[in-house]
């Protein structure tokens, strides 16, 4: 049986990912800062992304190594950012390679892309956007470049990044509750454009299938590896 590590993995995304490859059959070795829940089936292990002993043990022994850690989008601390991010990536990626892990996959965002203009039906070839909209922005498009930089077939070192855009589900403690908070202030009584803006949002279960599929397509010969995607459900809903 695989076995696959999850940074990250007490968070919304992480511990839904957790969950679904443990139901797939995967051994989980669950990394974060902070520990939000137990299960007596998944591994445990404490510390910062941006020490890499503290990371190795859980990385040694690992398939997949699937990184979803981040400051919060809501952050304004950009060396908080740089610090986890980007330095961070460099750290995860330098432990992934001495604990002989092959196959990474970092979840990015959409964001990476806009730039303030309306974008339909955008494509991965779109380019990275000149002038992102915050700091976290900013550091997510360093970190999906040293990530996909870092992509070696030689080295059988194989990685990938998953761009959503909003995630709803279970366990949000972030879009839906702030736009339930807002509604309660009386603070949604007003229509941005003609009401018919579209954003992106994806059911949490469907961005973890993303990232598993984006998993399993990693491997020699593999056209994924080194390349960003985005995900999305059908359609994009009004908002
Ligand atoms: P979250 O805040 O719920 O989870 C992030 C987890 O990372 C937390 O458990 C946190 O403790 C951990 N973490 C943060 N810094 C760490 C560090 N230095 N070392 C170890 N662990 C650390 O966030 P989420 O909503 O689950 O987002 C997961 C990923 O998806 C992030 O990379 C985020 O940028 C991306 N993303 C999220 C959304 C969304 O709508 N939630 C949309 C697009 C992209």
């Amino acid at each position: 049986m695989a076995t696959c590590a999850v940074i990250g993995g007490c968070g919304f995304l992480g511990r839904r990912l957790a969950e679904m490859l443990l139901e797939q059959g995967y051994s989980v070795n669950v990394f974060d800062i902070q520990q939000t829940f137990e299960h007596e089936k998944m591994r445990f292990f404490n510390g910062n992304l941006c020490n890499k002993q503290d990371l190795l043990p859980a990385l040694r022994n690992t398939d997949v190594v699937f990184h979803t850690a981040s400051p919060s989008a809501a952050s304004d601390n950009r060396e908080l950012f740089e610090r986890v991010n980007v330095d961070g990536m460099r750290v995860v990626i330098d432990a992934c390679r001495e604990a002989g892990v092959e196959k990474l996959v970092v979840t990015s965002t959409a964001s990476v892309i806009y730039d303030g203009s309306d974008i339909m039906n955008a494509t991965e070839d779109s380019p990275y956007a000149k002038r992102p909209m915050d700091y976290y922005t900013e550091t997510k498009i360093k970190q999906e470049k040293v990530v996909l930089g870092a992509n070696s077939s030689e080295d059988n070192f194989f990685t990938i990044a998953i761009r959503p855009h909003g995630i709803f589900g279970p366990r949000d403690q972030q879009m839906l509750p702030n736009v339930v908070k807002a509604a309660r202030a009386g603070k949604m009584k007003f229509i941005v454009g003609n009401g018919m803006n579209l954003v992106d949002q994806t059911y949490v279960d469907n961005v973890v299938h993303g990232h598993i599929v984006a998993a399993k397509s990693l491997g020699e010969g593999s056209h994924t590896a080194g390349k960003a995607y985005h995900i999305t459900n059908d359609s994009p809903v009004f908002f």
